[in-house]
């Protein structure tokens, strides 16, 4: 089975193949391409992850329940300030994934890390953004509930988890 993104709207498929495993290995302008898409999913998965945690500070603040803000408890500046602690190092991790793909730099470990990271994060933080949010969190009023399953996504595609990790572990020499 073959998923290709907007595939339906496509005349040609670009298919990267390698049927000698000594040049697979090498990467070449392939591993180059995916590099690329890998940092552009980091970036993407930030922003969503930015735009959450937003909308879980600004709910927070907001929403009262026995008289005052559900902010002020602990347990829900827990899941705010986790997601803050995560974001923060996914950001800096991607600008300077970016600035080394910008001068050159083939990026294939930054980009994975990058990638992985950033994948993983996401979906934390947007789960720990319903919970701030409580029922309505859920309900399809607001956004959280479809993004919740859209994001799930970027843990398969552009090479899943698993396979980062892979990459990874053979950057290190494994
Ligand atoms: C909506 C959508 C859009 C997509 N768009 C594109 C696209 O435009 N272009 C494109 O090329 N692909 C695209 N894909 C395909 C996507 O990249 C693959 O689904 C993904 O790489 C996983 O491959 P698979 O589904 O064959 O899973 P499998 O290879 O069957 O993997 C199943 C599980 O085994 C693990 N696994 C497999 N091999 C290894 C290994 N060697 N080491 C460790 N773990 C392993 C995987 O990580 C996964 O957890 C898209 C997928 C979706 C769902």
């Amino acid at each position: 089975m073959h998923f290709i993104t907007n595939g339906k709207h496509a005349d040609f498929a670009l298919v990267f193949a390698a049927n000698d495993r000594t040049k697979r290995a090498q990467g070449g302008a392939a591993m180059q391409f995916l590099a690329m898409g890998r940092l552009s999913i980091g970036a993407m998965c930030n922003g969503i992850a930015e735009y959450c945690l937003n909308l879980g500070i600004d709910y927070a603040k907001e929403r009262r329940a026995f008289d005052r803000p559900v902010g002020k408890n602990q347990y829900v500046q827990g899941h705010i300030v986790d997601s803050v602690v995560e974001l923060k190092p996914a950001k800096l991790m991607t600008y300077e994934c970016a600035w080394k793909y910008d001068n050159g730099d083939p990026v294939i470990q930054e980009s994975s890390i990058v990638k992985l990271y950033s994948a993983e994060m996401v979906n934390r933080v947007v789960d720990r953004m319903i919970q701030v949010h409580g029922g309505i969190g859920w309900m399809r009023e607001l956004p959280l509930e479809r993004i919740y399953r859209l994001v799930r996504i970027f843990t398969l595609v552009e090479g899943t988890s698993e396979i980062q990790r892979h990459i990874i572990a053979k950057t290190v020499g494994l």
